[in-house]
């Protein structure tokens, strides 16, 4: 498997880690473009949103509960901040394994894309 974040989770690949549990893993976005970017991915391939099987769909609100808690401690959380996932080729995914985007810090774009 030469999917590059399953090779941050067994840590072949080095990351700036700023969560990690049994399931999920948080670490610094290489290229970030907020002062605070965060990915928190599942430590499980699952290769997008679109691929998540119905029954795993509370995994979702676990990560989002993991971007709440790592706004909080990036001092985001009072003036605001956004999570992305993005699924699939036009939905802008390149890495593909699933992932959610912490990005706060600044004043983000009103536009959507
Ligand atoms: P996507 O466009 O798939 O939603 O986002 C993938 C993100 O992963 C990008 O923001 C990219 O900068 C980040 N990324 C890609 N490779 C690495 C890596 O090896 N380490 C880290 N920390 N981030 C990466
Ligand atoms: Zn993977």
């Amino acid at each position: 498997m030469d999917c590059i974040f399953c090779q941050i989770v067994q840590g072949k690949v080095p990351s700036d880690t700023v969560y990690e549990d049994d399931e999920m893993k948080a670490f610094r976005d290489i290229h970030p473009v907020a002062p605070t970017h965060v990915l928190i991915i599942p430590k499980r391939h699952i290769t997008s949103l679109a691929d998540l099987p119905d029954e795993e769909t509370p995994l979702i609100g676990r990560m989002a509960r993991v971007a709440n808690e790592l706004a909080r401690k990036e001092g985001v959380a009072r003036k605001g901040y956004r999570i992305i996932i993005s699924s699939g080729e036009e939905g802008g995914q390149v890495v593909p394994h699933l992932h959610m985007h912490l990005l706060g810090g600044r004043k983000l774009s009103d536009r959507l894309c």
